[in-house]
């Protein structure tokens, strides 16, 4: 039941009662839950078809199955991407699905914070270095270890550092740092790229919203999904970006305790 007060003033201006409405809202949980179930399904039978396309598209590029014309191989790449693509709002949103019932499982364990930051990197250089951008990685002495879903955070930086990449000239810088915080590990993507207009910054983490304008292809969950898995781990996460100049993303993760 969700209730809603309202107060009834006498004339003059004193409280002088309410009206309490209690509205059932079971069907409207109940739909919720539907769609919910109807995204998973969706997301998941997609999953295969993908995989299939995927593997046939790949054979293809790679001229197992014959020589390509050049013209062939353009649009064979462009059905890749298109490919990545699909499959990365697909991964989002069995991700979303997962959190709206309440199902983000973590497997934490003690995982060292420049390891990770060195696997993104490494992950990452490549589509780097094609944009034309320098990737760095900061982590201090003696080393951090968090107590942390590795693969989770895994996504997270792979998820910030292709942001970065899509939103930085080329000429330009990613630096990955990690350093300690109020007793928690602060870890920071931070590119020199558009920067976000400071009325969007903290919307940029809501559901489904994309900057106005954003054409590239995505569908606005991933900053919400990474906050979400911050949080779980009892982490914050946010951002410090100035229009033109560049965009830091930041999230804390708890240490693991020593011994
Ligand atoms: P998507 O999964 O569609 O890329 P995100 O949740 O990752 O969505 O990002 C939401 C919006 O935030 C994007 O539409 C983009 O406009 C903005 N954004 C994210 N990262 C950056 C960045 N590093 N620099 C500038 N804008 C960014």
């Amino acid at each position: 039941l969700l209730p809603r007060a309202t107060p009834l003033y006498s004339e003059e201006g004193a409280v002088a009662g309410a009206t309490l409405v209690l509205q059932d809202v079971t069907r409207l949980m109940r739909f919720d839950e539907l769609k919910n179930d109807l995204v998973a399904t969706v997301a998941h039978e997609f999953r295969t078809p993908i995989t299939s396309l995927r593997m046939a598209i790949h054979l293809c590029v790679e001229e197992v199955v014959g020589p390509l014309t050049e013209k062939q191989a353009d649009l064979l790449h462009a059905a890749r991407e298109d490919c990545e693509r699909l499959q990365t709002i697909v991964d989002d949103l069995l991700d979303l699905s997962r959190i709206q019932a309440g199902r983000v499982e973590l497997h934490r364990r003690p995982v060292g914070a420049a390891a990770l930051l060195d696997e993104a990197a490494r992950a990452m250089r490549q589509a780097a270095q094609a944009a034309g951008l320098g990737l760095t990685v900061e982590a201090p002495e003696p080393p951090l270890t968090l107590s942390a879903d590795p693969e989770r955070v895994q996504l997270i930086l792979g998820n910030l550092v292709s942001n970065a990449i899509r939103y930085t000239p080329p000429g330009g810088t990613i630096a990955l740092s990690v350093a300690p915080e109020d007793g928690l590990a602060r870890l920071q993507v931070k590119d020199t790229g558009a920067g976000i207009p400071r009325e969007h910054q903290e919307r940029i983490f809501e559901k489904f919203f994309r900057v106005p304008g954003d054409r590239s292809g995505g569908v606005g969950l991933g900053l919400y999904i990474a906050r979400e898995i911050v949080q779980a781990h009892g982490g914050e996460m946010g951002v410090e970006s100035e229009p033109g100049q560049g965009s830091a993303f930041w999230f804390t993760l708890p240490l693991a305790r020593e011994g």
